[in-house]
């Protein structure tokens, strides 16, 4: 039986107290997992510190740090398979997804690699210099000892975008992940050991409500990063109001697909479809509003409804699965809930808007595809379900498209399907969300950032501005000036 320890100071370290992690497909344990006690906790933010302040980490050039995302990068695609098979049984993510989701993390590792070696740590300011009276630079250094708080749906991806800017930018960390899926994070603790990462730059724990709340209490924390439901961020944001820690929030999302009537239908049908069930709907950036122009609305729909028989709801080892099981029987009922709540208010159900049942699926959580055909007045246009249930609305044209995208609390991401790209890129500019696909969706590039507007969050990750998150700037000031005579002294505030 695969056992996860806590992952503190370079070292896997048993705790007092277990539990058991199951598989979402067929409820069989992956592991048995360690879970930090409080004292656990703040010893892994004392060993974040001290790695903080010791002189191998503060020392260590660029160079060198570079070379160790990138060897990171290639530990992870040399261990491929393991951590395929591991996401797989920890999250319940279909094998393509779980694949996708490994070559992701690698990549990552290595793209930032690139951005660290490009970026400038100081950048000298000729228009604020001055030869003979100053020279101005900006200094760009870590924020100190961080916590990182993670959630299930992307295990590895997740802990990726944590732990990459950490060691990018010089900073320390304590990673918590989600205690439904700590498997492959622990890998990675194991990789970053391999590889020679300093010991207590990364602490890796896991744990629930509790452990969060433990570990971001501790004053020697100076930037929280979390990742999580908008719910619990607006919690963490107004805990870190204490003691002004720096805080990147990524939250949630209920992001709108916009379909015109010049778009390429069969295309953009497979768009809506993948757009919302992407890892069973588990996914931030789902599209789960679906906007479509009265012109094509009635062949969309029809088209739309047809292909949903097509989409195939399976075990996640099998190949050919286009999704699994959700997460648990709280995630089940919190979206079979969502569903009555539709029919109650008289959504229209088009498809779906059950449990898949019978054989395998009875022993996990699985759901059928779920088509309602909603106004701006139902729950579901509104909230954030987590599940493969998709709101359809008809829209007059693009206006009426992009006043009811932007009617909402969120704004992560979003895409717009049309043959004309000036036409879609003019509604993008006027969306209120992080991302915009056009004729695209889910595809995220490491070079570029991602993060919603409103109450999907607060900065981004990934990209320049993602490395930036983990950074403070410092003026600098040297003097050009050493004749008495001619520096003005206390007279220039006058
Ligand atoms: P969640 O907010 O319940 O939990 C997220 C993490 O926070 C978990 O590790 C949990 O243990 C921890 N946590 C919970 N309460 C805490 C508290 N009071 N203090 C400290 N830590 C606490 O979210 P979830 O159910 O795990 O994940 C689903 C949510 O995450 C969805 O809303 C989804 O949209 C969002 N999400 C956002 C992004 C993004 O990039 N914007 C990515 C993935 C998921």
């Amino acid at each position: 039986m695969r056992e996860i320890k806590l992952f503190i100071n370079g070292e896997f370290r048993s705790s007092s107290k277990t539990f058991t992690d199951h598989n979402p497909a067929n409820n069989e344990v992956v592991a048995i997992v360690h879970l930090p006690s409080d004292q656990d906790i703040d010893q892994a933010v004392d060993a974040a510190e001290a790695a903080f302040y010791s002189t191998e980490w503060r020392n260590m050039d660029v160079t060198k740090r570079a070379e160790l995302l990138e060897a990171i990068s290639e530990k992870i695609k040399e261990r491929r398979t393991e951590l395929t098979e591991l996401e797989v049984a920890d999250s319940g993510s279909s094998l393509r997804k779980a694949k996708a989701d490994v070559h992701n993390a690698a990549s990552y590792f290595k793209v930032l690699a690139g951005q660290l070696r490009k970026f400038q740590f100081e950048i000298k300011d000729e228009s604020a210099s001055k030869v003979g009276f100053s020279h101005n630079y900006k200094i760009y250094a870590p924020v100190g000892v961080c916590a990182q708080i993670i959630p299930w749906n992307f295990p590895l991806v997740m802990a990726a975008w944590k732990i990459g800017p950490v060691i990018a930018s010089g900073c320390t960390t304590v990673l918590k992940t989600a205690q439904e899926t700590p498997v492959t994070a622990s890998i990675l603790a194991e990789i970053m050991r391999e590889v020679g990462l300093p010991k207590g730059v990364v602490n890796i724990i896991t744990g629930g409500v509790h452990e969060g709340e433990h570990l971001l209490k501790n004053p020697k924390i100076k930037k929280v990063a979390f990742t999580g439901s908008t719910e619990v961020g607006k919690k963490i944001m107004q805990g870190a109001a204490k003691n002004l820690q720096r805080v990147s929030l990524e939250l949630g999302g209920k992001s709108a697909n916009i379909v015109l009537d010049d778009a390429d239908l069969s295309i953009a049908v497979d768009g809506a479809l993948y757009a919302f069930l992407y890892h069973s709907g588990q996914a931030c950036d789902s599209g789960t509003r679906l906007f479509v122009e009265e012109k094509i609305y009635s062949e969309f729909k029809e088209a739309l409804i047809k292909r949903m028989g097509d989409v195939k709801v399976g075990i996640p080892t099998d190949a050919n699965t286009g999704y699994g099981p959700v997460m648990n029987e709280k995630q089940f009922n919190r979206i079979m809930n969502y569903i009555n709540i539709s029919k109650k208010e008289g959504a229209k159900l088009l498809f779906g808007g059950e449990r898949q049942s019978g054989g395998e699926f009875d022993k996990g959580f699985y759901i059928k595809p779920t088509l309602f055909e909603i106004t701006p007045d139902h729950t579901i246009f509104n909230e954030e379900i987590f599940g493969p249930v998709l709101g359809m609305t008809k829209v007059k044209d693009e206006n009426e498209a992009i006043k009811l995208a932007n009617k909402s609390v969120y704004g992560l991401a979003g895409a717009v399907w049309s043959k004309n790209p000036e036409r879609a890129k003019k509604i993008a500019r006027q969306l209120e969300t992080g991302t915009v696909w056009i004729n695209e969706y889910h595809l995220l590039n490491p070079g570029m950032p991602f993060g919603g507007y409103k109450q999907s969050g607060l900065g981004r990750e990934m990209g320049e501005e993602g490395l930036k998150a983990y950074l403070e700037v410092k003026h600098l000031w040297v003097s050009d000036c050493d004749e008495r005579t001619k520096k003005p002294w206390f007279d220039a505030i006058f």
